[in-house]
């Protein structure tokens, strides 16, 4: 199972690796947007950091939602509230719970990703970070079936984000301002989700 230590672990490396990327999402947001998506990620989790002390002696699903309500009321634009909704709905999934099996992660994601869907309306192939999440969910319905190896399940949740992030650049956007450029939105990568490409990623090392 994951322990609170391990999701405390994935949220600091979350936020030094918007730390670290806060330029590059910046620049990918630049090419079909309005710049910002990387100061958006870092203000954001820089918030998280300063609330989760006050929260470390709580359950897991109140430290998610906490994160959720964080970023929901810290970041702006599409992302806050999309990125809100998904910790906040992904953290009530859990509510009470002391440490995570993959049954209990599998549920986290998928209220998450379903709260982001219902939220932006995105449907699969409009290039927002739903075209990340939709077959990440996927891989770890199947995983979840086959065991309970929390660090296991990460492990190959990250190469099916890796294809799913690069499958976002041919497409045209229809969702956020990134559909206002229409055709010339293609042979970008989308910045929402290469932002959620590395929730993947640090979950990995953090249950490593
Ligand atoms: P803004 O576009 O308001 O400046 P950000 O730059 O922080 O917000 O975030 C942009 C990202 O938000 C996009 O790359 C895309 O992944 C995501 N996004 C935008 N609109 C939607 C939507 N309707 N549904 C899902 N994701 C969306
Ligand atoms: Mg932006
Ligand atoms: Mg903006």
């Amino acid at each position: 199972p994951i322990s609170k230590a391990q999701v405390l672990a994935w949220l600091g490396n979350l936020d030094a690796v918007y730390a670290a990327k806060k330029g590059y999402l910046t620049e990918l947001d630049a090419a079909i947007g309005d710049a910002d998506h990387g100061i958006n990620m870092h203000r954001g989790f820089s918030k998280v950091m300063e609330k989760l002390p006050g929260v470390a002696d709580k359950d897991i699903g109140e430290i998610l939602k906490t994160v959720g309500m964080t970023l929901m009321s810290s970041v702006g634009g599409a992302s806050g509230p999309l990125y809100g909704t998904f910790w906040m709905k992904g953290g009530m999934a859990v509510a009470g719970k002391d440490a995570l099996s993959v049954a209990d992660f599998l549920r986290f994601l998928e209220t998450g990703v379903e709260g982001l869907r219902q939220r932006g309306r995105a449907e699969p192939g409009d290039k927002t970070m739903y075209d990340l999440w939709a077959p990440v969910l996927t891989e770890a319905r199947t995983f979840a079936q086959n065991g309970d190896d929390a660090a296991a399940l990460a492990e190959a949740l990250v190469p099916v984000g890796e294809k799913a992030l690069a499958a976002t650049i041919p497409l045209q956007a229809r969702k956020g301002r990134a559909s206002y450029l229409g055709p010339r939105s293609v042979g970008h990568q989308d910045p929402g989700a290469t932002s959620s490409f590395y929730m993947l990623e640090t979950l990995r090392e953090a249950l490593r």
